[in-house]
Parts: structure tokens; sequence; C-alpha cells
């Protein structure tokens, strides 16, 4: 083992050579390009731009028509710069969509990952300068993107065989959260039905009467083919009577 020596002298030696390598490699370089048939080791960005590999991820996108607002990035997003918002579109009249605080965003993919109808997409776009942090704020309509095959993070299809263990069954829809009813509890408000995004939850007969109101009792009955374990209905039940059964 080679011992460093405490003496001055040596001190001086090993301080100057630390100075002098990176002004020798810069030399090096510099000659080193500038000789017939060497490319240069820097591009001249802004005008000149990388090529950005496929699997990019850049700032987040959106296609309106597609989302369904069930608000599952929201939920999901680590550094909670998804807000739902509502707008006025010219096709889809008056809806709540995604905004996104791109100033406070990670490029996680964590929305798009989580998105069950893959509305929210990762874009390749990562020159997001702006002058104010206003600017970094894109409404659902500043965060629209064009769709391009790849840009989606298909949670279905790439995840399951990407992982493996409990992660690998989280990341399958099949093996999705589902809704289980508390009956008891429930008071027939229709809340779960009119707010599931999804059109999953029905209000069915049960073929019982209330007694006090001579009524028919109604309960909600859950179609997991359509449910997007967005839990908006427990969210919005008065009566706390629905919770999420974890995907075994
Ligand atoms: S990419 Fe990640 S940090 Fe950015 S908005 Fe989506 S979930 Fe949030
Ligand atoms: S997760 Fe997808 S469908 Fe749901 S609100 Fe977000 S972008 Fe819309
Ligand atoms: S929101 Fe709750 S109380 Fe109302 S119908 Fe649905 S389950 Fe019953």
């Amino acid at each position: 083992m080679v011992e460093s020596s405490n003496n001055p002298r040596d001190k001086k030696l090993r301080a100057t050579g630390y100075m002098l390598k990176p002004l020798w490699v810069t030399l090096r370089t510099m000659v080193r390009v500038s000789l017939p048939g060497h490319r240069p080791r820097t591009i001249m960005y802004p005008w000149e731009k990388s090529i950005i590999p496929d699997c990019f991820r850049g700032r987040p996108g959106i296609i309106l028509d597609k989302c369904i607002a069930c608000q599952k990035c929201v939920k999901v997003c680590p550094t909670t710069c998804i807000k739902m918002v509502q707008i006025e579109h010219e096709t889809l009249g008056k809806v709540k969509r995604p905004e996104v605080n791109v100033g406070r965003c990670m490029m996680c993919g964590n929305c798009a990952e989580v998105c069950p109808t893959n509305a929210m997409i990762v874009t390749p776009e990562f020159e997001l300068a702006s002058y104010t942090r206003d600017d970094l704020i894109y409404d659902p309509i500043k965060l629209q993107h064009p769709w391009k095959a790849g840009y989606e993070i298909n949670y279905e299809e790439q995840l399951p065989s990407n992982m493996k263990g409990p992660a690998a069954k989280k990341g399958s829809m099949e093996l999705k959260d589902t809704v289980c009813l508390e009956a008891k509890k429930c008071i027939s408000c229709s809340r779960c039905e009119k707010t599931c995004p999804t059109g999953a939850v029905k209000m069915t007969d049960t073929g019982e009467v209330n007694e006090k109101t001579k009524k028919p009792i109604k309960r909600p009955v859950f179609d997991d083919t359509k449910c997007v374990s967005c839990e908006m209905c427990v969210d919005v039940c008065p009566k706390d009577c629905l919770t999420m059964k974890e995907a075994q």
C-alpha cells in the first residue's frame, strides 16, 4: 500500500498535480476533436438537439377525451402537483380534468402508469424553462399533447412483465382492488352511483320494502368489469359503508 507523505513539499506537488491534470485532459480533448476524423464531444444546444430515447420520460400530457376524471393520477402523484379543475371544452362541455404544476413534477410517470384509460401519458418534452412560476402550471388545455404509440405507460401490459412478486400483482388490472359494501349502514342515497366515472355502480332493488316509507329498498351493486378502483364511491359515501378490498 502506498502511504501518502505529510511532507509540505510533497503536499504542494500533489496539489499542483490536482490542478494540472484537468487542464491536461481539456487540452488533450481540444486537440483531439480538432483533428480530422474526430467528432465533437458536445452539441450546439439549443440549435442542435440530442436524439431522445423512446423510453424518455418528460412532462406529463393528457388526452382530454380519454380522461374519465377518476382522480387516480391526483391520488398517486408523489409531489401532489396534480389537481382536478373544471374546464369548458368545445366538444366535451363542462368537465373536470387534471391540471399539473410541472415546476413541481419529478417526471416519475406514476400518473401515466396508474391511469386506467391511458389518458395521462408521458411526453418527450423537457424544455420547460419559463420566466414565472405561474407559467409552469399547465391547465388541461395546455397539458394536451398529441398521442403517439409508446407515450402511455401501459399498466396492464408493460409493468407486470417487468416486475416480480407482489409488485407484479399490484400492476395487473385483473388483480385490481374491489369495492366492498357494508349493507347494514347503507341509506340508499345513490351518491356512489352518481359519482362513479365508469358507471360501474347500479342501485338495485333488494326485494325488501322500507317499513316506514313503504318504498323498495335499493342497494348498490358493483360491476367489477367496469370498476377502475378509483375509490371515488368510497370517498363520497356519507355513511362510510364502502371499503376497498385489496387484490390478493
Ligand atoms: S410524472 Fe409523477 S410527479 Fe409528475 S405529475 Fe405525474 S405523478 Fe406527479
Ligand atoms: S387517472 Fe387518467 S382518467 Fe383518471 S383523472 Fe387522471 S388522467 Fe383522467
Ligand atoms: S354512497 Fe354509501 S350510503 Fe349512499 S348508496 Fe352508496 S353505499 Fe349506500
